[in-house]
């Protein structure tokens, strides 16, 4: 393991141990208000063996449901082929339902899809959300050239989110600031993923 793969580890570890148990596997988005925001394109997402991962709106509108949840769902479909299901999204901010499909498609860039589900809610299955989270926020800085304005729209959408959820400040803190120190000091996603794929012994197709 190189020393930049070591701290990668310890920065997920000590994000972990402060993320309290409740979190849920999927990323989601709560609005008060039944605006609806226009639904952004999603973008190119590929899994590790190559294969396109195609998007799948599943928004089923239960009106009279407060708050409506933005969700997005990184699976395979009953064919096998790679998917993301995108629920309301119209009911998240334009950053946020980006970040969302990153966050979903880094699932399958990093072959969680593909791997045994750990333990929902377990110090594995949070470093999965970890590291999702951080890619996602890289894919915005790199690709959709997000800069501190942009990564703090991302912020606020994400701790609106999970105060509408009940979250506790902690872990809307330890959430946010996992991915401001992606945001601030990791390279390019791509070398953050290959790295993430050496360590589970993925890396060769
Ligand atoms: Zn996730």
């Amino acid at each position: 393991m190189t020393n930049s793969a070591k701290s990668i580890l310890q920065i997920f570890v000590v994000a972990i141990l402060i993320i309290p148990a409740f979190l849920t596997s999927s990323v989601m988005a709560a609005e008060e208000t039944e605006a609806d925001y226009k639904v952004t394109t999603p973008p190119k997402c590929e899994n590790n063996k190559g294969e396109k991962v195609s998007y799948i709106a599943v928004d089923r509108a239960r009106k009279g449901q407060s708050p409506r949840l933005a969700a997005g769902m990184a699976n395979r479909d009953k064919e096998g082929k790679p998917v993301i299901y995108r629920s309301n999204f119209s009911a998240a901010p334009p950053e946020f339902q980006k970040f969302i499909d990153r966050h979903e498609c880094a699932h399958h860039q990093t072959g969680d899809v593909d791997r045994p589900h750990p333990p929902r809610n377990g110090p594995e299955h949070l470093m999965n959300e970890s590291i999702s989270d951080c890619i996602a926020i890289l894919r915005l800085r790199d690709e959709e050239g997000y800069d501190k304005k942009g990564f703090d729209k991302v912020a606020a959408a994400m701790r609106n989110d999970m105060q509408k959820m009940g979250f506790p400040e902690i872990s809307m803190k330890s959430r946010v600031s996992n991915i401001k120190n992606c945001f601030e000091k990791y390279g390019p996603a791509d070398e953050f993923i290959a790295g993430i794929l050496e360590r589970r012994g993925l890396l060769d197709r």
